[in-house]
């Protein structure tokens, strides 16, 4: 008698794909389906988890989860800024931070009102571009919110943000196309408006 088995492993189709982990939670009728929610695609380069990730949120032991409103907001800011970024200079962006619960948005120092709460805006650096020249293409190719150099010319001992970082917003038919560039004066916060059509100097 011959018997015939199913050598094929099922346990191994699905999990740990990519090295992640479970989600927290388990699935729910959302219409996300059976994955992880942070394995959803905003826009072709950019995936949910990369806006929701936060090392501060994990190290103080924080939900750092947006609602469907806020997913949303994300996906619009993928879609009318950095997907058509992405596009242009064609190299990848490392996104430091997008949404921010309010204890996230707090554990940083955020601003009450900042955009990041509500998914509206991400921080963001381009390891293999001068992040002037990347400034310099959202201001002139692209509508926004508010474009912000955050912190160009502060020494940090994590070298991955030395030269600062973008923040960017986007907020529907409030957009104000404002460009901003911060810096730290005397430990405190100070926004100078940036006049022309690019930014040239930071510090
Ligand atoms: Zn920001």
């Amino acid at each position: 008698m011959k018997i015939t088995l199913d050598t094929t492993d099922k346990s191994n189709l699905d999990s740990s794909r990519h090295g992640e982990q479970a989600p927290d939670s388990p699935p729910k009728a959302d219409g996300f389906g059976m994955t992880n929610a942070h394995d959803l695609r905003l826009t072709k380069n950019f995936y949910l988890k990369e806006f929701v990730i936060s090392q501060e949120a994990e190290r103080h032991g924080y939900r750092n989860e947006p609602n469907e409103k806020q997913i949303e907001n994300l996906k619009l800011l993928c879609v009318n800024v950095l997907q058509p970024l992405r596009e242009i200079i064609a190299v990848p962006i490392f996104i430091n931070s997008g949404f921010r619960s309010f204890d996230v948005n707090a554990v940083v120092g955020g601003k009450f009102n900042s955009k990041h709460l509500e998914g509206k805006a991400a921080d963001f650096i381009v390891p293999s571009m001068n992040l002037v020249d990347v400034f310099n293409i959202i201001m002139q190719k692209l509508s926004f919110d508010q474009l912000i150099y955050e912190f160009g010319n502060q020494p940090r001992l994590d070298r991955r943000v030395e030269a600062g970082w973008i923040h960017v917003s986007w907020n529907d038919d409030k957009n104000r196309n404002e460009v901003l560039l911060s810096k730290k004066v005397s430990g405190k916060t100070v926004y100078e408006k940036v006049v022309g059509d690019h930014l040239t100097i930071v510090g």
